[in-house]
């Protein structure tokens, strides 16, 4: 178990390496910009990137963090930053991680590669948008749609 938690913080720590985490000021400007205060009533300071980085620079278990699941993973963030910290690069990292070690995660994979195809909160925030459309959405990555696209069109 030991083990276990220090690969998975040696892991953390190239995904924060990767995403110049380390390098966050606090300014809160990618807070300011991040669209996830307006899609989400339920949006919180934990929520945002900057929270999120705070949490994934401090705390030992941001892979079982809800936080984690409800960016839609836009550039506004990245683009912002005056230290070139990508919370959109931080965010993919750390829920491929979490993927990996719990399962049981908010990921909504393709359901015939395994493909991260989105998160339940952000689904959650399409279907709300949709409504009667909602049924139409099927959970297959792009690359495995077009399999099954040429599938059907090949004779
Ligand atoms: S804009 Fe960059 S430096 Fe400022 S809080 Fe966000 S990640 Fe940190
Ligand atoms: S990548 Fe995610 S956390 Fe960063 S600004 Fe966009 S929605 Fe917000």
């Amino acid at each position: 178990v030991q083990q276990d938690l220090k690969g998975e913080k040696m892991m953390i720590r190239m995904v924060l390496e990767e995403s110049k985490a380390f390098f966050c000021v606090d300014c809160g400007k990618c807070t300011a910009v991040c669209p996830m205060a307006e899609m989400y009533p339920e949006f919180s300071q934990e929520m945002s990137p900057r929270g999120i980085i705070r949490q994934a620079l401090l705390s030992d278990n941001i892979l079982q963090n809800d936080c984690l699941w409800y960016c839609p993973g836009c550039h506004a963030g990245t683009r912002i930053c005056p230290e070139g910290v990508s919370c959109r690069d931080l965010v993919a990292g750390l829920r491929k991680l979490a993927m990996e070690k719990y399962p049981e995660s908010q990921a909504l994979v393709c359901t015939r590669c395994g493909a991260l195809v989105t998160t339940r909160p952000v689904l959650g925030y399409i279907h709300n948008h949709l409504g009667e459309k909602q049924n139409t959405i099927s959970c297959l990555c792009p690359f495995c749609k077009r399999q099954v696209y040429m599938e059907r069109n090949t004779i």
